[in-house]
């Protein structure tokens, strides 16, 4: 992956020539959430991101929510990000904080902005301030409050923060350039006055501080030395750093807090923005923030996936400055590679039907030791039940099977896995043509899965002893966007796939599931890798996800 190492190093090498500058002497990271929604798979690579450089640099690494902006739903959000930042590994040790915290000192740097004359109060509406503002091509006009004097800004701004104007009815703004060739920097606003409700400060405050005027005084406040963010912030680097230099946190762009930039991680056919997430889930297409349809980091914990494959995941992608779309297979490249020798291989039958073998004694069972995981013995063994009935996966009989197809048909012999050669002899079928049962015999002396007289045979399949079956629920997943059509059409709706869950009700899987708990993983020989769900699971009738299936056509980039 030589060309990812190169991009992820532009990051990397700013950083070092900053410390050899002496722009900076330690480094220090954050990531802050804005508390209006859950964390999803980019979150994840601007978390591991932020936390790795300050590992690699032995500095720290803050996590700050970014709630500058109130919404109701704000502690749900904050407790779901602070769980997701928890689980992915990024540690903030003690260093959890809130934008709400320094709403005091940003309301002391705007007041120091306006006795030097670099900030007033304007009365124009919203929209009076969007037509003032001029376009790409034509220039700002001024505003016509921007030549009111320091006393009176100072006066007016004390009168909003007291609540004595409306919401909507003043405004703070930078007085920068208006004629500026980039937008950003034609007297941006500052504060706005709004009552509502803040989870952190409840009504203390009735004025609050925009995003681009609140983030870089965060990242001031707490010495943050580089400020990591995502490109659609590029063209508002120039008053991230008039922001600090005028309120006197640094002296020139070069010293920290420096604002760097990097491409959004996308995936291909995927929704990933929390406005579309938000929508599933407001619609009720999704059953909430973590349906294991979504790749929000809850979403991606409730179906299976692990912190390392996230990691592992992150990692593959790199860190670039242009925008580009990994492919979802890579992520189940990553879980796959991660479980595969972690999970114990544990038979099921999804679609089961059932076996019988005439020439086994009725009664019996034998107990025959499987190991859990043939390329990790450290896994150990366990004892697998057998006996006359059993369950297999339907699609591994054929009453008339095409070339090729090596499993059990009428006089064909099979292995079943781990435990004896059967031969099928007859099946019976209903009245709409399903097969309902299926008839064997067994040879005796094929027990653990060979014969001694050396004879071969092409098909292994797996099998559930019937009296000792487990029935579970087991859930298969598809994308939620109908691919084939893209995912949004041209009214910015989504194009939904119908079939992007299968429930499985009548699944039977061995006894020794039994116990089970939330977020085990298991995979089922032959069938992928699955987890007990979190939310529906119940000891008495578990619920799995299928996480992934085993096979792929999907090669790493340079394999
Ligand atoms: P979205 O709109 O995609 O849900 P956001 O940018 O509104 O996300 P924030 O809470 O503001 O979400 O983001 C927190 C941090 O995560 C920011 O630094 C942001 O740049 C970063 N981030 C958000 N989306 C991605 C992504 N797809 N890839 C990488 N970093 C991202
Ligand atoms: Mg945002």
């Amino acid at each position: 992956m030589e060309n990812e190492a190169v991009s992820r190093n532009f990051i990397e090498q700013m950083i070092e020539k900053d410390l050899a500058e002496g722009h900076c002497k330690t480094v220090k990271t954050r990531f802050p959430p804005e508390p209006n929604g859950y964390l999803h798979i980019g979150h994840a690579k601007s978390i591991l991101l932020n936390y790795g450089l300050a590992q690699k640099y032995g500095g720290q690494f803050n996590f700050r929510f970014d709630d500058t902006n109130p919404t109701k739903e704000d502690t749900e959000f904050v407790e779901s990000i602070k769980a997701d930042v928890q689980w992915l590994g990024a540690d903030w040790e003690d260093r959890l904080f809130f934008a709400s915290d320094y709403f005091e000192e940003m309301y002391e740097a705007a007041v120091g902005l306006i006795r030097k004359g670099k900030a007033y109060v304007s009365d124009l509406s919203a929209e009076e301030i969007r037509q003032y503002r001029g376009t790409l091509t034509e220039p700002g006009r001024e505003d016509p409050y921007a030549s009111r004097s320091v006393e009176e800004n100072l006066a007016l701004f004390e009168g909003m923060k007291n609540g004595e104007f409306a919401d909507g009815s003043k405004v703070l703004r930078a007085r920068i350039d208006m004629a500026s060739s980039n937008i950003n920097m034609r007297d941006p606003v500052l504060y706005r006055v709004a009552r509502m409700t803040h989870h952190n400060t409840g009504d203390r405050w009735c004025i609050y501080p925009m995003y681009d005027f609140a983030h870089p005084l965060e990242d001031a406040i707490e010495g943050i030395t580089h400020s990591i963010c995502t490109l659609e912030f590029e063209d508002h680097r120039p008053l991230y750093d008039w922001v600090v230099i005028e309120t006197g946190y640094k002296n020139t762009p070069e010293d920290a807090p420096r604002q760097i930039e990097f491409a959004k991680l996308y995936l291909t056919n995927v929704v990933t923005g929390k406005r579309y997430i938000k929508k599933l889930v407001e619609e009720g297409i999704v059953d909430g923030w973590d349906d294991p349809r979504l790749v929000s980091i809850a979403a991606l914990k409730r179906r299976g996936f692990t912190p390392e494959s996230i990691r592992n995941f992150v990692e593959l992608c790199g860190v670039s400055k242009s925008n580009s779309s990994v492919d979802y297979a890579m992520l189940e490249y990553c879980i796959r590679e991660d479980l595969k020798m972690k999970c114990p291989r544990m038979m099921a039958a999804l679609d089961p039907v059932k076996v019988v073998i005439d020439n086994y004694p009725e009664g019996q069972v034998e107990y025959l030791e499987v190991p859990n995981n043939l390329e990790n013995p450290e896994l150990g063994s366990r004892q697998v039940p057998f006996s006359r009935e059993l369950y297999i996966d339907r699609e591994d009989f054929m009453e008339v099977p095409p070339r090729k197809y090596f499993r059990l048909f009428p006089g064909n012999e099979v292995r079943l896995m781990n435990a004896y050669f059967v031969t099928c002899v007859s099946f019976q079928k209903d009245e709409e043509g399903n097969i309902t049962e299926i008839h064997c015999t067994y040879d005796p002396a094929s027990k653990g899965g060979n014969s001694p007289d050396g004879r071969k045979v092409k098909g292994t399949i797996h099998w559930v002893s019937a009296a000792h079956a487990l029935p579970v629920e087991v859930r298969l997943y598809e994308n939620i966007v109908d691919e084939e059509r893209g995912v949004y059409n041209e009214d910015g709706s989504l194009n939904l796939n119908p079939n992007s869950r299968t429930i499985l009700k009548n699944c039977f899987v061995e006894p020794n599931l039994a116990g089970a708990k939330a977020y085990d993983s298991f995979q089922f020989v032959r069938q992928g890798f699955f987890c007990v769900d979190a939310r529906d699971s119940a000891e008495d009738a578990l619920v799995f996800n299928r996480i992934v299936s085993l096979k792929s056509s999907y090669k790493l980039p340079n394999q």
